[in-house]
């Protein structure tokens, strides 16, 4: 039976690894579908303490795992279906495998939200994405657009002005939500045109199933529209990765699991501890993701320690 097995390997995985790894309980890591969770997907942090000039986010996750590794963590890529408690600790099920635990400690992260429209599977790829970092180069010199008025569409459209020949900012209120920073980099930028109090009604496509333009609907006027574009980014925040513990733990209306006591990482379940944007809807940064990594480790610590 493993000591402590962590799910995940975004900034509070790596986090919770490299401390429950110094102390000597050799954690498992189980790393799903997206290995080094959000930050692969980023371009350059600029705020991350100890990166002066900044640091890529994929760079800065293999940096995690390297000294997690170092200190005994062990990484397994399986996703993880379930998770039961057994005696005094935990079936942890990965399809047909079943491992066993002592400790849980849940770092799943969160994943990007869609609209929800006709076809939108189809589209994935062909025209829709949720990733600027991942797909913008595709896009060079035709019209894209982001959907959201956040700091990640901000991010996204500024980014996206590197390739696109125009950025459309579909928002469906008339004020950004973005910090001030990115809002005003937004409203600087020549080449992003930002459409105020508007939402998308369908995603029209050519004849090889390709995106081709948007439907809109201006939410104050009524007014319907099209935009003639190559690809939709859409960046209207996250859904926490926690649909396998239904039932087990206590989540909030969001899905987001809920930590309690508020401010700890542990859960309604002794013994299983949640940290990082699973547990968090206010602040999702990758220091608040690593912090709370680090404290579902020492509180992993204590509860073994106490158990023996
Ligand atoms: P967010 O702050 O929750 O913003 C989501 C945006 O999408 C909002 O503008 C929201 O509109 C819009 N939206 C939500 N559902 C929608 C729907 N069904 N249709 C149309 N629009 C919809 O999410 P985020 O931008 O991903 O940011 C998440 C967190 O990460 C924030 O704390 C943010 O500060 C942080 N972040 C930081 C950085 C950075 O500092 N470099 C970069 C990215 C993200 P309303 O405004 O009307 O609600």
């Amino acid at each position: 039976m493993e000591e402590v097995i962590i799910i995940g390997t975004g900034c509070a995985g790596w986090a919770a690894a490299i401390y429950t790894g110094r102390a000597n309980l050799a954690p498992l890591v189980l790393a799903g579908e997206q290995p080094g969770g959000q930050l692969t997907t980023t371009t350059e942090v600029e705020n991350y303490p100890g990166f002066p000039e900044g640091v890529m986010g994929p760079e800065l996750m293999m940096k995690m795992q390297e000294q997690a590794t170092k200190f005994g963590a062990r990484v397994e890529y399986k996703m993880v279906s379930a998770v039961e408690p057994a005696g005094e600790g935990f079936k942890v099920r990965c399809g047909d495998e079943v491992l066993e635990a002592k400790t849980v400690i849940v770092a799943t992260g969160a994943a990007p939200r869609h609209l929800g429209l006709e076809g939108e599977e189809k589209l994935i790829g062909h025209g829709l994405t949720s990733c600027a970092t991942c797909d913008g180069a595709f896009y060079r010199d035709v019209p894209v657009a982001v959907i959201g008025g956040g700091d990640s569409a901000c991010e996204e459209a500024s980014f996206l002005t590197r390739f696109a020949s125009k950025v459309y900012l579909v928002h469906r209120r008339d004020e950004l939500r973005a910090s001030k920073i990115m809002a005003d980099r937004v409203l600087a930028n020549d080449k992003i045109e930002l459409v105020w109090d508007t939402g998308i009604t369908a995603y029209l496509t050519d004849d090889e199933g390709e995106m081709r333009a948007v439907a809109t609907e201006n939410f104050k006027t009524g007014e319907a529209g099209e935009i003639e574009l190559k690809c939709v980014f859409v960046a209207i925040g996250h859904t926490p990765n926690a649909k396998f513990l239904d039932g087990l733990v206590d989540t909030d209306d969001g899905g987001y699991i809920v930590q309690q006591p508020a401010g700890t990482p542990r859960t309604n379940v002794p013994g299983l501890f949640a940290a990082g944007d699973v547990a968090d809807h206010v602040y999702r940064q990758a220091i608040t993701a690593a912090g709370d990594g680090c404290r579902a480790a020492l509180e992993a610590e204590r509860y073994l320690a106490e158990r023996e």
